[in-house]
């Protein structure tokens, strides 16, 4: 254990992760903002969250993993400006904001079970936590760090000692960059302050609000991400992911508000994974081209094609999507599945070959994630030169970090290429059919002898409690 080096936003250097317990990670995950469906560029942020809790536990790690449902709070702008994304959702599909929540909630577990991305040990939504926001900001307004203007409560970034933790840009070029288009709000005493609470702005339209000190409202955004994290996952958050984007003004936010509530530093690791761009730049809801899982189904490609794409690539390098790209993938996909599919199934494993393998496989997860030298070490494993069962054992014990479910896709095409076509064989379900009426009759010397009559014609029946199936053997 410990030996996996991981890039860190925070100190923009490789790093060997440590942990605070020895042996438990605590991982939180800025889940989905639930008003529309996630586009394939989220659930690229998704697959590689995953991958690294899969390495992590793959490595021997008890992992708790968090996550958040934005279902209140997040404004059309990042910064505290805009329409309320829940609302605005809500209106365009004529539904309560609560109805719009369920349904996107559930649209994203259900795309993430398509791409095999494992659902977090805590899925929280926001709307389920307010009394916590309500003691937090409470204490941050008692400790001189909130202030209460123009009927909300604001974060006081002047009381940072240090404000831009990510990043090394000078403050008035962040500020051109985050704001552009977007009206100053006069309450605030510096330009980075942040809505905690609101209860003015857009209060008019507001579906959901709630009772507070500070008079009926609802929470700013960024607030959700660190009572939800410090509920489950206590004072010391070990790592904590999100997309690029989020870095900057959200992640910022949380870690300022975190750390000036618990009086200390809350997360060492920040893990960021970069964008997946469209040739216009980065693939986002509000733009043209927005490509969901449903999408890349109805046009032929299995999930695990899109997952495959995205494990080629290193998630600190923007991913251009492009079908030439993603039509690669598929053929590499095929290929794979196709070669595993032809292992055969005898040998014991060959335990002291495996572990030079498995090292292998090891030191790619180690090098910051590194994903493609991961795959890779799955091609090594077919050249190899040990037996069927021991590059079997080697594939799963793999695909437990990778999740391309590698040896079910082999199992389902050896399967297709033994079986019948549908319909197939008229004589054979006749057969079926008399033995299925024999045993109804109770008369199992007739439906043994049908069973051996297809056994001799090489076809062996599998009873199951919806009925007989059979294969060529
Ligand atoms: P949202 O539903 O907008 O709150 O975003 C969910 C997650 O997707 C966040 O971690 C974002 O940072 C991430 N994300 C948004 N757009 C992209 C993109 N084009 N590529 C990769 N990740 C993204
Ligand atoms: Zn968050």
């Amino acid at each position: 254990m410990n030996t996996m080096q991981l890039y860190n936003s925070l100190t923009h250097k490789k790093e060997p992760f440590v942990t605070h317990e020895p042996g438990k990670v605590s991982l939180y995950t800025c889940g989905p903002t639930v008003y529309h469906f996630a586009h394939i560029g989220n659930l690229r942020s998704y697959i590689m969250e995953d991958v690294l809790e899969k390495a992590l536990r793959w490595e021997g790690y008890d992992v708790l993993r968090v996550m958040n449902i934005t279902d209140v709070g997040h404004l059309s702008s990042d910064a505290d400006t805009g329409e309320d994304k829940m609302l605005k959702g809500a209106q365009r599909e004529h539904k309560t904001v609560m109805e719009i929540a369920q349904y996107y909630t559930d649209a994203f577990f259900a795309d993430c079970a398509k791409l095999n991305i494992k659902t977090p040990d805590v899925v929280q939504p926001a709307t389920g936590m307010i009394d916590s926001y309500i003691t937090v900001i409470t204490k941050l307004m008692e400790t001189g760090y909130a202030y209460f203007a123009g009927g909300n409560v604001y974060f006081d970034t002047s009381k940072l000692k240090k404000y831009y933790v990510f990043n090394d840009h000078d403050a008035e070029d962040l500020q051109s960059g985050v704001r552009e288009g977007v009206e100053e709000d006069e309450n605030k005493r510096n330009k980075n302050d942040f809505v905690l609470w609101f209860t003015k702005s857009k209060f008019e339209d507001q579906a959901l609000k709630w009772d507070s000190p500070w008079g009926v409202g609802y929470p700013g955004w960024h607030i959700e991400c660190s009572c939800i994290s410090m509920k489950y996952c206590g004072e010391y958050l070990d790592l904590h992911c999100g997309g690029i984007d989020n870095a900057f003004p959200h992640h910022t936010n949380e870690i300022a508000q975190s750390e000036s509530y618990l009086g200390h530093e809350w997360c060492p690791q920040w893990f960021h994974v970069h964008h997946l761009n469209t040739n216009d730049g980065k693939m986002s809801k509000s733009k043209g081209e927005f490509l969901t899982v449903s999408l890349l189904e109805e046009k032929g490609y299995d999930p695990m094609v899109y997952r495959l794409f995205c494990l080629q690539s290193h998630y600190r390098k923007a991913l251009t999507f492009s079908w030439e790209n993603l039509d690669n993938a598929a053929a590499a996909y095929e290929k794979l599945v196709k070669r595993i599919a032809a292992l055969s199934q005898e040998g014991t494993v060959e335990e002291e070959a495996a572990a030079t393998y498995k090292e292998k496989f090891q030191a790619a997860l180690d090098n910051d994630l590194n994903t493609s030298l991961a795959v890779t070490a799955l091609y090594d494993v077919l050249k190899a030169e040990v037996n069927d069962a021991t590059k079997r054992a080697l594939i799963a014990s793999f695909d437990t970090v990778l999740g391309l479910e590698l040896l079910e896709h082999a199992a389902a095409l050896a399967e297709k290429e033994t079986a019948p076509a549908a319909g197939g064989d008229p004589a054979v379900e006749a057969l079926i059919q008399a033995r299925a009426e024999a045993k109804a009759a109770k008369n199992w010397a007739e439906a043994d002898r049908i069973r051996d009559e297809l056994k001799a014609q090489g076809i062996e029946l599998i009873d199951t409690k919806e009925g007989t199936t059979w294969k060529r053997v």
